[in-house]
């Protein structure tokens, strides 16, 4: 059968032939709404068969399989080095459809097959499958042990760049030293920009605990209120800390800012002794006002995974 009434034809039972002479058809790991013919026979490293579309591998790869490999033959089988597990998920980013949500449907998979999956989207340049991947990845960050969360560090952090590095950075802040020193202890580059990482971390929580505790009443000056001292900018100051610690864990202005809004709104119909409604008066509103303007160069100097990288 030539190259041209393979990609022509869309008779179904076209489809299934290339690999007739090697046992049973193949199917094609989109599932039975995918209509292009079959005109390649991919082999996991155990020993499952795809069938697949070299137009789509070539379109949608950088790559997928490499080239020599696709040159014209019947009935052609390439193995390939990856589990079944992996080819059949990539294989799925082949095509023009609506893309898989990894994060919602391998929530449970295994993080080494999550991890190849990711490996073999980054060695074949099947980008959105990489990029499914890391969501993959971000969204289990909370529930991952930490030599999890060490290992996807040490695999970001060992690829030129990362758009997920600093979400499993962070995470790593609360690992004890010497576990991580022992984790990484072949890979003393990655391991200094880890410690780095954590001072400036260490530092930056410091810097900000300190100014989301900072008495502004007893800095600036008190005022009055009827026959009291008012303080009604230092509880809304501690409601916020309270709500974004509750939040976040690494706040970034924007928490900040959400947090704002809901707390007003929550502000109209609570008034309880344990969270007061504030009613600031117009010195409060200026304190607040000049306070907050400092705030985004406080988050702004937030330290960055690529800021710690030692050169
Ligand atoms: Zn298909
Ligand atoms: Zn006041």
């Amino acid at each position: 059968m030539s190259m041209s009434s393979l990609e022509t034809s869309t008779d179904a039972s076209d489809r299934l032939k290339v690999d007739q002479p090697h046992g049973k058809p193949v199917c094609c790991p989109s599932g039975k709404d995918c209509t292009i013919p079959i005109d390649i026979t991919l082999r996991s490293s155990d020993g499952i068969r795809f069938g697949a579309h070299k137009k789509n591998l070539e379109s949608f790869s950088e790559g997928f399989p490499p080239v020599e490999w696709t040159a014209e033959k019947k009935g052609e089988i390439v193995e390939l080095p990856e589990k079944g597990i992996t080819l059949r998920l990539l294989l799925r980013f082949m095509h023009n459809t609506a893309l898989a949500k990894l994060w919602k449907e391998c929530s449970d998979m295994d993080i080494d097959d999550l991890l190849a999956f990711m490996d073999a989207a980054d060695k074949y340049g099947v980008f959105i499958a990489l990029q499914a991947g890391e969501e993959a990845l971000v969204s289990r960050a909370d529930k991952m042990s930490h030599e999890d969360l060490l290992r996807v560090l040490l695999r970001e952090a060992s690829r030129s760049s990362s758009n997920i590095i600093d979400e499993f950075a962070r995470r790593t802040l609360c690992i004890p030293t010497k576990v991580g020193l022992l984790f990484l202890k072949n890979h003393l580059q990655i391991y200094m920009t880890w410690s780095l990482y954590r001072t400036e971390w260490e530092a930056w929580k410091k810097e900000y605990e300190k100014e989301m505790t900072r008495n502004h009443a007893s800095e600036s000056g008190q005022h009055w209120r009827g026959n009291q001292s008012c303080t009604e900018c230092e509880k809304y100051r501690q409601q916020l800390h309270a709500c974004l610690r509750e939040l976040e864990e690494f706040p970034t202005f924007d928490h900040f800012t959400r947090v704002e809004v809901v707390l007003l709104k929550f502000q109209l119909v609570i008034d309880t002794v344990s969270w007061p409604a504030v009613k600031r008066c117009s010195i409060c509103n200026n304190r607040l006002e000049n306070w907050k303007g400092g705030l985004p160069k406080l988050f702004g100097s937030q330290k960055r995974w690529v800021d710690c990288i030692l050169k």
